[in-house]
């Protein structure tokens, strides 16, 4: 088969095809930027990706098995999906404490935060976040056409659940965003701090997104016992090391769980992730090598950092922000090494910035070692 090449494109026709929805035509698309078409193109190079802060480590050997049984049966990829993963909510509603009734697994935690932001919003409707955080999110919301409120606290790493409460008692909002641990500051909110957002706003339904709570430990899931405006995302692309499989999930009230029903593909979580992310979940010793990795990977990064003479912000996830001087140019030095990271300094509160993910404590032996030779050059 040969590409068609650029007069193919030439030949469709002139005329743009009719305009997208209004609230679509004043997005701008996220800012999707991969490391993967560089490090693709330079073989010879060892990479260390710490972009996106996926996973540095295999994901545990049982959800590999788990796909090789699977394409060794009759019908593995001519059928589609069992519906709503069964076999994967038996296992998260083990693990949690929570009836399967509270669980929607989705396409990724990207999925579940989409699926809840056109269940929920109407045109026109607030939505309030504590900024700096996730930008993807922002995107779901403002398709929907909603209005985005961003709390920005004087400090950006210190919980300020006070200020988010003025911020929802300003004006009604329909949904306000939470993520904890942080991307990018690393800031942890507490349950009793979730908990009195969620008893001071009812009327607001409050995500939740604890992509990175497998390794902060710290997580707000008994308050679904106690407020039914929460709604929970997680993801096995993190801790789980599955980002390419896509698999996340939601837990919130039954109720909820229903309406989100109402939008959402079940057909959307493909087979090959089902199981993968089953076969991890139930790996549990598998998941506590990985945090325990990351948090010595984190210590070794730190010390490191530090000794060159740059201020280090660790987290309780798997990636920490590290202040220097000219971002930019420190984050293409880096590239050069075949260390790829991330530029946050453009955000509120964070100049300066890079957030680099934590991998394996030689991983980030490495980083540090390459990191020296970057700060030598640029001198
Ligand atoms: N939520 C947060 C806070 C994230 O940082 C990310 C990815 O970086 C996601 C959600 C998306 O995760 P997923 O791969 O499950 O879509």
């Amino acid at each position: 088969m040969n590409t068609p090449d650029s007069r193919a494109l030439a030949a469709l026709p002139s005329a743009l095809p009719p305009r997208p929805a209004r609230a679509v035509c004043d997005l701008s698309p996220y800012e999707a930027t991969s490391s993967r078409d560089v490090i693709d193109a330079r073989p010879a190079q060892v990479p260390l990706k710490l972009d996106w802060n996926e996973s540095t480590l295999p994901p545990s050997p049982r959800a590999l098995e788990a796909i090789e049984a699977y394409l060794r049966r009759a019908h593995h990829l001519n059928w589609y999906p069992l519906l709503h993963s069964p076999g994967l909510v038996g296992a998260l509603s083990a693990l949690h404490g929570l009836p399967p009734e509270c669980f929607l697994v989705t396409n990724g935690s990207d999925d579940a935060l989409h699926a809840i932001c056109a269940t929920y919003l109407n045109p026109g409707e607030r939505v309030v976040y504590a900024a700096p955080t996730y930008q993807h999110f922002l995107v779901f919301a403002q398709q929907e056409g909603a209005l985005l409120s961003p709390h920005v606290s004087a400090d950006v790493f210190a919980a300020d659940p006070d200020g988010l409460i003025a911020a929802l008692s300003a004006a009604p909002a329909r949904l306000c965003y939470l993520v904890s641990p942080n991307n990018p500051t690393g800031l942890v909110y507490s349950a009793e701090q979730i908990a009195r957002v969620l008893a001071a706003c009812p009327e607001t339904l409050l995500i939740v997104d604890e992509a990175y709570a497998e390794f902060s430990g710290e997580s707000c899931l008994e308050l679904l016992y106690r407020y039914s405006n929460l709604i929970v995302t997680r993801t096995f692309s993190k801790a789980y090391g599955l980002a390419a499989c896509r698999v996340g999930y939601v837990m919130a009230h039954p109720a909820a769980i229903a309406d989100l029903r109402r939008v959402f593909n079940p057909k959307s979580v493909n087979a090959l992730g089902q199981l993968a992310a089953e076969a991890a979940l139930r790996d549990q010793e598998y998941l506590r090598w990985v945090v325990a990795q990351v948090a010595a990977g984190q210590r070794v990064a730190v010390e490191g950092l530090s000794a060159l003479g740059l201020r280090v912000r660790p987290s309780r996830a798997n990636f920490f922000l590290v202040e220097v001087p000219a971002p930019g140019a420190w984050v293409a030095a880096l590239a050069e090494e075949g260390v790829y990271v991330r530029n946050r300094s453009h955000l509120p509160g964070l100049a300066g910035c890079v957030r680099v993910t934590v991998g394996s404590p030689e991983q980030m032996r490495e980083l540090v070692a390459r990191a020296a030779r970057v700060g030598a050059r640029l001198r």
